[in-house]
């Protein structure tokens, strides 16, 4: 299904322009139109859904797997590249702007100054505060198994 005036969808259906790098039944990756670093590529549903809660779990792997594979072939194909940041910004406050869910997979080079705030919060949560997320979360996600 296509998206109401879904950029991605329109890509997808040809009917915008977009360096695509590869396609099969669920999935499209094409070049990010405003790359962090040369060969920053989005993983899309060809099936239009909004976010995560509305993607399908096989459309879901597909993306991961096409996510693996294109950072291999980063590696090989262009010179430098030495690490690869997969992200996923699902809703607003994460940073999503395109609602048409979508993996990065930007490739690393040394010295690209590309920063990634992780390892360095300065208040850590107490070990009560952990035990008791992780039992709510573990809890939470036996019912979301199950539904
Ligand atoms: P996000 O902020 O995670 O929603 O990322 C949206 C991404 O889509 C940004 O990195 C944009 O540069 C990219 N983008 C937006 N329009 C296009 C387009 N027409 N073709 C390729 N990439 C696009
Ligand atoms: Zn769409």
């Amino acid at each position: 299904m296509k998206g109401n005036n879904c950029v991605f969808c329109n890509i997808i259906q040809g009917e915008a322009q977009a360096y695509l790098v590869y396609q099969d039944e669920l999935v499209s990756a094409f070049l990010d139109i405003s790359p962090i670093n040369d060969g920053h590529v989005l993983v899309v549903p060809n099936v239009h859904a909004a976010d995560l809660a509305t993607l399908e779990d096989e459309t879901a792997k597909q993306m991961f797997v096409t996510a693996k594979r294109l950072a291999a072939a980063l590696r090989a194909a262009l010179s430098g590249v030495e690490g690869i940041n997969l992200l996923l910004a699902d809703g607003q406050m994460a940073g999503q702007t395109v609602f048409h869910s979508h993996l990065h997979v930007i490739p690393r080079f040394a010295g690209d100054g590309v920063g990634f705030p992780h390892g360095n919060r300065q208040n850590p949560p107490t070990e009560a505060a952990m035990a008791s997320i992780c039992e709510r979360l573990s809890e939470r996600l036996r019912s979301i198994d199950n539904s």
